[in-house]
């Protein structure tokens, strides 16, 4: 009977859902009025505010 082998355990947080563990996320540059936002090709890093750029999912 062989025993299951499981890799060695982690016993750190979970990684933030929202930025995959990177702790940033990319989000598309918008312009023009509030009325009529207008998306363009441009993406900028920004900081993971659910995670504040940990990358751990936040624990509670
Ligand atoms: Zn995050």
């Amino acid at each position: 009977m062989a025993a299951r082998k499981t890799t060695s355990r982690k016993p750190q947080a979970k990684k933030c859902l929202d930025c995959d563990g990177t702790g940033e996320i990319t989000e598309t540059v918008r312009v023009g009025s509030a009325r009529k936002p207008r998306d363009t090709d441009d993406r900028q890093a920004a900081l993971c505010l659910t995670c504040f750029g940990s990358g751990d999912a936040p624990t509670d």
